[in-house]
């Protein structure tokens, strides 16, 4: 009898509650809730999906490789450049971009080789470092690797943020074929006194399917040991030249917005 009380009071006052709650809602305006500042800026977007809008950066539009340099010596970018495509140069390493930032959105495209040999980790590895970092791992590396019909551990395979966060799926295509990442990077802030005070977050999509969904970050991503952070400010973007033996990758299309 008591249960029965109870509930007949708890459905009574939930009656109240909505009832009051749309009494409320009538008595508003509809302009109450709505807002006309700040206006969002004008974007054009580019013609086709993947194109550059308006407000990028573009980091590589084929022509040339003037928005890069050597990692290992701040020269100008020495990889292959043909066909408006670069080509990672593996007598050269790594290279990444003249200008540094904080947090963006990152469109980035990049083509395996169809002749492509070798299997786990020495398969068209290559990565995005999505700040770069002159100490430790080099930074935070979104992997780029050739797991159409190759296996490796889930958190190093595409997709990945290298052995921290395992991709949502593997939306590999077949090399020879073009493949897209598009980011959102949220870099991690520190306080004046050195203390962390928001640690770094990351959204991707692989070739239109969510592979990292706002994930948050507890550090770099070493390849061994465990991740850790240490204070920076703005970083370049670093594209990996792999020291495995298996054809070099390509890139073309890379643009970014700062937000
Ligand atoms: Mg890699």
């Amino acid at each position: 009898m008591k249960d029965k009380m109870k509930k007949i009071v708890l459905a009574a006052a939930a009656v109240i509650g909505i009832s009051s709650f749309a009494f409320s809602q009538e008595r508003m305006k509809p302009e109450e809730t709505e807002f006309y500042s700040p206006v969002p800026p004008i974007v054009t977007p580019g013609a086709h999906f993947g194109d550059a809008p308006s407000d990028a950066i573009v980091l590589f539009d084929g022509s040339n490789l003037s928005q890069w340099i050597n990692s290992k010596d701040s020269t100008a970018a020495k990889w292959t450049l043909a066909d408006n495509v670069m080509t990672v140069n593996k007598s050269i390493g790594d290279i990444q971009t003249r200008s540094s930032f904080t947090d963006y959105q990152l469109h980035i495209e990049y083509r395996i080789p169809s002749n492509i040999t070798g299997s786990g980790q020495a398969r068209g590895n290559s990565g995005i470092f999505l700040a770069a970092l002159p100490w430790g791992p080099g930074g935070y590396e979104l992997q780029v690797l050739d797991n159409f019909k190759n296996t490796t551990y889930v958190n190093g395979q595409v997709g990945s943020m290298y052995k921290q966060a395992v991709p949502l799926a593997n939306a590999s295509r077949k090399p020879g074929e073009w493949q897209t990442y598009d980011v959102v990077w949220t870099a991690p802030k520190w306080n004046d006194n050195g203390t962390l005070k928001s640690l770094a977050r990351v959204t991707v999509i692989h070739n239109g399917v969510l592979v990292q969904n706002n994930v948050t970050l507890l550090g770099d991503t070493p390849y061994i040991g465990m991740p850790s952070y240490r204070k920076h400010g703005p970083a370049p973007i670093k594209l990996q030249s792999h020291g495995d033996k298996s054809e070099p990758i390509s890139y073309r299309n890379i643009w970014l917005r700062p937000l």
